[in-house]
């Protein structure tokens, strides 16, 4: 069977030539004999790996030196702990801005460890500047410029003077260029933009590093993983090589800057279909439409099952929304081919000419 397009949240798509590359290489890295998921996570075939993915990453990212970038485990939700251990102590509280179900999940993890309040709120457009709440004490503003779940995106940076500002990037980093000098700390789950699953990235600025709260454990203490390169224990070895070709094609492929301007326009070319049309449509603000995660519903709901039933057969999988909310959602990551939104807007028009 030949390739779909894979509109799936994440685990999404990965650039076919990743994937080629990859099982070229799994039985015989470089000649060494063995896969890469077969050596030390101390050797030096594996080092190599890992150091050269670090850099990719910074060179993509332009992260300045006085940040240090990790590859973890425990999802971006291990980091939804690890940020309110390493950054407020228990009789501080953090600012959070709620935009949807995975500010959510964050919020209530800062609740277990701390005092979170909610600064703003949105879930059909983010809220404005002047709009938010925030406490010139807080021990950091947390935010998600992406709403995986809602397709809701912020349009802008708050701005908390010298409160530390802290991102789950999980569903939109790399997909633009971003100053990373702004924030405090980003951190995304690797399985959308950045490679499979079970390796979290953690971009840190140090000052930062180094402030767990008594009796943190170990393992979500960010100054020993930032002491020791995040190998204290093994890390995910595979993830972390795959994520490194990742980063290499992104590369090839002109980098961030690139990967915006195909991005933006795949995202309008699926949103211009939607409002084109009496029979999809998309609740979320223009402003704030995701450039990354397109939820869209049917004006007959009960043609869901059979658009999806008809979208697999055409070899557009994975299109239906989050359980939460019901409909479509088309998840567009740098990895899904501009062939595979013109795909799906054209079957979309065949679908509504058949059945609205
Ligand atoms: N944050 C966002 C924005 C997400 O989209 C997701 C996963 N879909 C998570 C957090 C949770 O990530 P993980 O499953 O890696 O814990």
């Amino acid at each position: 069977m030949s390739r779909v397009f894979n509109f799936s949240a994440g685990p999404a798509i990965l650039p076919e030539e990743v994937l080629q590359r990859a099982r070229e290489e799994i039985t015989d890295w470089h000649g060494c004999g063995m896969s890469i998921m077969e050596v030390s996570h101390r050797g030096k075939e594996f080092t190599r790996v890992a150091e050269q993915a670090e850099a990719d990453l910074r060179e993509l990212m332009a992260i300045p030196d006085n940040y240090k970038v990790m590859f973890l485990q425990g999802g971006a939700s291990g980091q939804f702990a690890m940020i309110p251990l390493n950054l407020m102590t228990a009789e501080q509280s953090a600012d959070y801005i709620d935009t949807g179900a995975w500010s959510e999940r964050a919020i209530a993890e800062a609740k277990l460890l701390g005092k979170a309040k909610v600064v703003g709120e949105g879930r059909s457009a983010v809220p404005r500047q002047h709009e938010l709440a925030l406490n010139a004490d807080a021990a950091y503003l947390h935010y998600t410029p992406n709403e995986t779940i809602g397709g809701l995106e912020f349009d802008y940076i708050p701005e908390a003077g010298d409160v530390p500002l802290v991102v789950d990037m999980s569903s939109n980093i790399l997909s633009r260029p971003i100053d990373v000098s702004r924030f405090g700390l980003i951190y995304a789950g690797a399985q959308k933009n950045i490679g499979p699953a079970g390796l979290v990235v953690t971009i840190i600025r140090e000052d930062l590093i180094g402030k767990a709260r008594p009796g943190t454990p170990t393992m979500l203490d960010y100054k020993i993983h930032a002491d020791n390169g995040s190998m204290y224990n093994t890390p995910p070895t595979y993830s972390w090589y795959l994520a490194g070709l990742v980063f290499d094609w992104l590369k090839q492929k002109g980098g961030v800057a690139a990967m915006a301007e195909i991005n933006q326009r795949k995202a309008a070319k699926l949103y211009a279909a939607i409002d084109g049309s009496d029979f999809y449509s998309n609740p979320v603000a223009p402003i704030n439409r995701s450039w990354m995660n397109v939820p869209f519903t049917l004006a007959k709901p009960e043609l869901d099952g059979e658009f999806l039933k008809q979208a697999d057969a055409a070899g557009l999988t994975s299109l239906k929304g989050h359980r939460s909310v019901g409909g479509m959602r088309a998840s567009i990551y740098n990895a899904m081919p501009e062939a595979g939104v013109d795909a799906l807007v054209s079957f979309m028009a065949d679908f509504e000419q058949r059945y609205a």
